[in-house]
């Protein structure tokens, strides 16, 4: 999803917990190009330094969102907020035809900026919000991770972003644990 990705653009060590090693990939025009493309959001330079620093907003207040939500808090303001995003990205309705011949009507950037994008981004985000089970909104259990992630589950039991990497890791450090705590 759109948020997520945004979201996770901020990368933590989940091995080690060495937060030296934290990368802000929205600080590599390279990665924020190519995620764009893959989003198939609009085609933008790199974010400036004012650009980027309101994207940081952005993730910080959508990361905390979803921190009320694991946390069982209702987040203040939250129509307010994301309305503040989306009312700078408006879009344009446009009919037209797919590969396939069939009808269509999308929905279009009506322009090519930052502003649009994060519109985009709190438009995702509002969709998620939208009628649907909040308790799939989590956060990875690994405290060196806190990846965000959208639990799509069928018991919405997903505690990890991925049980291979985190999930054993963490039962490895849990068994770890309990033996030091036998000796
Ligand atoms: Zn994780």
């Amino acid at each position: 999803m759109l948020w997520t990705d945004f979201i996770n653009s901020y990368w933590r060590d989940w091995r080690t917990g060495d937060r030296s090693k934290d990368r802000d990939r929205l600080e590599e025009p390279e990665w924020t190009i190519q995620w764009l493309v893959q989003e198939g959001l609009p085609a933008l330079p790199a974010p400036n330094g004012d650009e980027l620093g309101k994207l940081k907003v952005l993730r910080s207040i959508l990361f905390d969102i979803v921190k009320d939500i694991v946390d069982g808090r209702e987040p203040g303001e939250l129509a307010e907020t994301l309305n503040c995003y989306m009312i700078a990205g408006p879009v344009i309705r446009r009919a037209g035809r797919d590969s396939e011949g069939r009808f269509t009507v999308t929905l279009v950037p009506a322009s090519a900026s930052w502003e649009q994008v994060m519109a985009e981004i709190a438009g995702s985000f509002a969709s998620s919000l939208e009628g649907q089970d909040k308790s799939r909104f989590r956060i990875c259990d690994n405290p060196d991770c806190l990846w965000v992630y959208y639990d799509d589950t069928r018991n919405r039991s997903k505690r990890y972003c991925d049980d291979k990497a985190c999930g054993n890791l963490m039962k490895v450090r849990r068994f770890r644990a309990r033996k030091k705590a036998g000796q």
